[in-house]
């Protein structure tokens, strides 16, 4: 990221539109970059100032008057009564049938993008610990050092199982960000391949069954259990990937999670 870069995208950043990738690498170059980020420090007092009430008023009751008096004196007068109710009609007629399309495009869009967001940050999180070379904090093929790891470091304890039995070896622990939430995150191994495992506390009971898909080329599968979201990422191919999860779920008994 350069200054140009930072420049074009510093308000995206601020506004919180970017994705996690270049968001980070925009704070990274604030912390190098003075003169970035002297105007960032603007922006953000710029910001607080907007926000603060003193800076805006309320329209004064005359304006409004004005207006509506304007308004009703450029009516003509000699309009037939039905011509003016059948114009008056079809106006509230559009403005329905408008509100009712913004209604369900939204929906659809609100129903795909919480799932998919979520998704997005999950391959970012994997892209950015493979290339970044930071896949774990603790790195440790040890299960009861992995999961002590986490103590004061989450608001919760994540279930930290040992597969290497079964040819998925851990070889430890992160903590990450998804959907503005720290996050434990597993570091499996299988062949060569590296599986993020993201596991947070979740009151979504309704999304119980293993739900896969791909994105950019990676397997993703989302399920929860327990009280807990989980989320596996990999290039790993899919049946494998799903006999992870089956592994992980049969060593991860139902209700709330204890060990
Ligand atoms: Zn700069």
């Amino acid at each position: 990221m350069n200054c140009d870069e930072t420049r074009d995208l510093i308000h995206g950043y601020f506004d919180g539109e970017l994705e996690l990738v270049k968001s980070i690498e925009i704070e990274d170059h604030l912390n190098d970059c003075h003169p970035c980020a002297q105007s960032a420090k603007q922006i953000r007092s710029l910001r607080s100032t907007l926000s603060q009430d003193n800076v805006r008023f309320d329209l004064p009751k005359s304006l409004e008057q004005r207006v509506r008096s304007t308004l009703s004196s450029n009516i003509e007068p000699k309009q037939r009564p039905g011509s003016l109710f059948w114009r008056w009609f079809v106006v509230g007629a559009s403005a329905i049938v408008a509100v009712a399309l913004v209604w369900v495009i939204a929906g659809v869009f609100s129903r795909q993008s919480s799932g998919d967001v979520i998704a997005q940050e999950i391959v970012s999180s994997h892209v950015r610990s493979l290339m970044a070379d930071h896949l774990t904090d603790v790195p440790s093929s040890d299960q009861h050092t992995v999961k002590p790891w986490f103590n004061g470091k989450l608001d919760f304890s994540p279930p930290v199982k040992d597969l290497s039995q079964q040819g998925f070896s851990l070889t430890g622990g992160r903590l990450d960000y998804i959907g503005s939430r720290p996050v434990a995150a597993l570091v499996y191994q299988r062949r060569q391949h590296s599986i993020n495992l993201f596991v947070w506390p979740s009151t979504d009971s309704a999304a119980e069954s293993e739900r896969a898909s791909v994105h950019q080329g990676y397997n993703l599968i989302a399920w929860s259990n327990g009280g807990m979201a989980y989320w596996v990422v990999s290039d790993l191919n899919l049946a494998e990937l799903q006999q992870f999860v089956q592994l992980l779920r049969e060593q991860t008994p139902d209700g709330p999670a204890k060990m």
